[in-house]
């Protein structure tokens, strides 16, 4: 995934501290190279750390609560009410650990989320080791860390203010949608990212119902809506984008807007299928996301996102031939980088960029033999062929095991989530 797209075959990289040094045939940096510490992996393809583009973390503790629902229902009298009882600090805090571990033993190295209590889960994705752009949800309705849209918009600042230079957090704003804010919240969140260089986040024609419902109330398209608000002047990742015409990618193309595809969501609630070819035939970055585990998808697997991403776009268009196994890799690195504007830093493995990278084993049986490594990577690999995974130069999964944090605790931690979630929503009734 360098910028000649070069694949080697018996290659090696060269890295000091953070940073990747060089990358090339094994001889050749063997010869340049005198390592403090070597590291051989013989049976192995060496990718880029993937990057997931919308997740929403803690609720990894809500993993399944319910299934099978519209997205509506699914909301309101699932996730909303077990959110307003149990969404906490420390919720936050161990749903993040939980998602943090699930998401590096599977190789993603970089995630994107929208939630509540952002700093809460800056503090466990730095203790796991993980990099991030976190971005504090600001919705028109009462939440768990905030009364209003400003208390949230004041959260937001502080937050910005705390992680302002962290070499792993990159904190944003999250706008939940144009149908859960005014005109004159938006403006404001895009004034504070503008202000701060930060990202904004926002979910973007996900239902063709918000699409209705918003050409109704202001005769134009959530896209033309929000464009014509000035809401993406400035670096803005908008999560979905499935119900958008011609017109609508073309404005998103020109103001540059990142693209996060949801493919496991997009299916599991039925919300449609994203136009993802002539999303990227008009130039724009379209990144893979998982969104969150509480019914719409339900884990944060993005080796299964990149095979979803390339399978449904091929039978959206009724050719095998669209989206290629390379194509979807790119999506979930390079893509991904670009559209979180960290283009400079992750999504490849070339001299200079940050050492984000993921050992994936090609000895056991799924991935065996290997022909082409993109076919290998996209269609056959699975989340434990991932062995060992590098952030920030940093090892932080080693044979398959978390380095810096521990299983046990997590999973009891969530376990004890669970008993405390069944109970307020029996309460709840
Ligand atoms: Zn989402």
């Amino acid at each position: 995934m360098d910028s000649q797209r070069r694949v080697l075959t018996d290659g090696a990289v060269a890295i000091e501290g953070p940073k990747i040094l060089a990358v090339g045939p094994h001889a050749e940096i063997e010869r340049e190279y005198k390592g403090a510490r070597r590291v051989s992996h013989p049976n192995s393809i060496l990718i880029p750390g993937l990057i997931n583009t919308h997740a929403h973390i803690p609720m990894s503790l809500l993993r399944g609560i319910a299934d099978d629902k519209r997205l509506q229902d699914w909301l309101e009298k699932f996730i909303f009410p077990a959110e307003a009882a149990n969404v906490t600090r420390e919720f936050c805090y161990w749903g993040t650990m939980l998602g943090c571990l699930e998401m590096m033993l599977s190789g993603t190295t970089t995630y994107t989320d929208m939630y509540y209590f952002e700093e809460e889960i800056a503090r466990a994705t730095k203790l796991a080791g993980l990099r991030a752009v976190l971005g504090q949800t600001i919705i028109g309705f009462p939440v768990a860390d905030a009364k209003t849209p400003t208390d949230s918009l004041a959260r937001t600042e502080d937050f910005f203010k705390k992680f302002t230079n962290d070499p792993l957090i990159t904190p944003a704003v999250a706008p939940h949608a144009l149908y859960t804010n005014t005109r004159e919240t938006l403006q404001n969140c895009r004034k504070l990212a503008n202000q701060y260089n930060k990202p904004l986040i926002i979910h973007v024609s996900e239902t063709k119902r918000e699409n209705d419902d918003m050409i109704r109330q202001h005769g134009k398209s959530p896209v033309q809506v929000l464009n014509e608000w000035g809401i993406f002047d400035g670096l803005t990742v908008a999560a979905h984008v499935i119900w958008v015409d011609d017109a609508d990618i073309a404005t998103l193309a020109r103001k540059k807007v990142g693209i996060a595809h949801c493919p496991s969501s997009n299916m599991k609630l039925a919300s449609g299928i994203a136009p993802v070819l002539k999303q990227l035939a008009a130039g724009l970055h379209v990144g893979v996301g998982t969104d969150g585990p509480a019914g719409s998808n339900n884990d944060f697997h993005l080796i299964e996102e990149m095979d979803l991403a390339a399978k449904l776009a091929k039978v959206h268009a009724m050719d095998p031939e669209v989206l290629p196994a390379k194509t979807a890799l790119e999506m979930a690195t390079v893509h991904g980088a670009a559209i979180l504007g960290m283009s400079d830093k992750i999504g490849s493995l070339e001299a200079g960029k940050l050492a984000d990278m993921v050992f994936l084993r090609t000895d056991s049986p799924n991935v065996t033999p290997s022909f082409d490594p993109y076919s290998t990577i996209v269609y056959a690999a699975k989340a434990a062929d991932v062995t060992d995974v590098y952030i920030h130069g940093e090892l932080v999964v080693r044979a398959s095991k978390p380095v810096r944090i521990k299983s046990a605790e997590i999973l009891a931690q969530a376990h004890n989530y669970q008993k405390q979630i069944v109970l307020s929503l029996s309460k709840n009734k």
